[in-house]
């Protein structure tokens, strides 16, 4: 079968283009990763999933990915809060970084190459601003802060396309802004205020103490991990502007190359109003998701329905909706391998399976399609198992359409036969048990020691009022000569 053409809407162009790497082979991935200083909330996972599907997606096509998610671990936030709290910044953001990571694995999103931390790039930061400095489009304020000069640089605007007069116009005057030669411009540095140098967030510079802008950091850490221009640049839509246009101000302004090739961006997860009270109540991140029992292959579904560049709606129906879908896709693979042999129309609907899902995925990562492809051939390939059939080939072939495409989107654990060996540690994780069942556990470990305590001091209100608890999370359990034993039922 020939390959599909590979295509992207690219936000610069505002079209859907034709797209291969540069040099032909690895893809340059930079993703603009999260301010550590919150737990990130599933808008922000709806952006990450979107960006896991697209490296999936290239990799499919047969490409290699060098992505890169940067860690911002030092801003205004990340202060306010050290501050409120007497703490360090680090002492902020190192146990946020953790559960950042935690909620990764928990969705499956596949890690990036580099995870650069803000607050480690120093140097490089400081280095980009000389330059800019050097060039005349940057400029250092009487309070230490250096500014970056818009004026000076005449592509500022092109991928917002934000008309610049209007800007100036909308723009509020701040009380830094009496600094400023000019209202639109941003801070590349800023001067270390009393509060930047007691969070231990102020650095040395050629400007005096101080600490980076937050655009800066994304420019100086895609040049460090990346070279001076991206294959593909990603972010959440709300990044257009200014974040991204004063990313381009900077790089380019610095290097006087094209900064990125392509600029893709995802759409907003809609939360607000959602009326959840049932079951799924008002799940906003991941703890949540995984505490209304929302397994990972559900979320996975549930975001995938919807084309990345549309909005999308977070509500009951469609996460209960996805729930049921996943368990139909886990129960084929269940069937799948644990079958003998297929017919030859089975073979033919994988080849079908693979045909639509893969070209859907190269046009501008169409997952719904590809989704629709894949239960499309669950029903063909369900029947097709009712009738029997004693061919190995065909089988064979079944089983691996099914796996190329559930390796992009995941929505079933990845299921292998016996003595299968060459796993990646991901796949591994994901093959064994995936990190829904393994929070189940623990959680359900916990719970039952818990209740053991609890009948040991004969305080039969708690056991019962745990028992409870873990009947409504789908969880039996069974006292028995030899201690508690439970099960998962649903
Ligand atoms: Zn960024």
């Amino acid at each position: 079968m020939a390959t599909p053409e590979f295509r992207l809407y690219n936000t610069l162009t505002r079209r859907v283009e034709p797209f291969a790497p540069a040099d032909g082979e690895t893809v340059r991935l930079y993703t603009c990763g999260p301010t550590v200083y919150n737990p990130a909330h599933l808008g922000n996972f709806r952006t990450f999933l979107f960006e896991d599907l697209l490296r999936r997606t290239l990799r499919l096509r047969g490409w290699k990915v060098k992505q890169v998610m940067n860690l911002t671990d030092v801003d205004d936030k990340i202060i306010k809060r050290a501050q409120e709290q007497g703490k360090r910044i680090s002492e902020i953001t190192e146990p946020i970084t953790e559960i950042f990571f935690r909620d990764l694995e928990y969705l499956r999103i596949e890690p990036a190459e580099v995870y650069p931390r803000a607050t480690e790039h120093i140097p490089e930061m400081i280095a980009l601003v000389q330059s800019l400095l050097e060039r005349e489009i940057a400029y250092q304020a009487e309070d230490g802060s250096v500014y970056f000069a818009i004026a000076r640089f005449p592509g500022y605007g092109k991928l917002s396309r934000l008309d610049t007069r209007s800007i100036r116009a909308g723009a509020r005057v701040a009380a830094d802004d009496y600094n400023k030669e000019d209202v639109r411009d941003f801070a590349l540095w800023k001067a270390a205020k009393e509060e930047d140098e007691a969070a231990g967030a102020a650095w040395d510079s050629p400007w005096g103490r101080g600490r980076p802008g937050w655009h800066l950091e994304c420019s100086a850490m895609a040049r460090k991990h990346l070279g001076d221009t991206l294959d593909i640049h990603c972010g959440g839509v709300d990044l257009v502007f200014p974040h991204h246009e004063d990313e381009i101000a900077q790089s380019e302004g610095a290097t006087g190359v094209e900064f990125s090739r392509v600029w893709c961006h995802g759409e907003f997860l809609l939360t607000e109003g959602a009326k959840m009270a049932k079951r799924v109540g008002n799940v906003t991140n991941v703890d949540g998701l995984r505490e209304a029992g929302i397994s990972t292959s559900a979320f996975r579904h549930f975001v995938f329905s919807t084309h990345y560049r549309k909005q999308l709606n977070l509500t009951e129906v469609a996460l209960e909706a996805s729930v049921s879908a996943v368990r139909r896709v886990d129960e084929f693979a269940d069937r799948l391998y644990a079958t003998r042999g297929g017919t030859a129309a089975l073979a033919v609907a994988a080849d079908e399976l693979e045909q639509d899902a893969t070209a859907a995925l190269f046009d501008d990562l169409n997952a719904p399609e590809a989704m629709g492809a894949l239960f499309t051939f669950i029903r063909k390939a369900n029947a097709e198992l009712d009738a029997g059939g004693k061919g190995d080939g065909e089988l064979e072939r079944a089983r691996n359409a099914f796996g190329a495409i559930n390796k992009v989107l995941e929505i079933a654990p990845i299921k292998r036969l016996p003595g299968e060996v060459s796993m990646s540690p991901q796949e591994l994780i994901a093959d064994e048990e995936t990190a829904f069942d393994r929070g189940v556990r623990d959680w359900a470990e916990e719970r039952v020691a818990a209740r053991r305590a609890a009948r040991e001091r004969r305080d039969f209100a708690t056991s019962d009022a745990i028992r409870k608890e873990l009947e409504s999370r789908g969880i039996e359990i069974k006292d028995t000569a030899s201690g508690t034993q439970w099960k998962k039922v649903r």
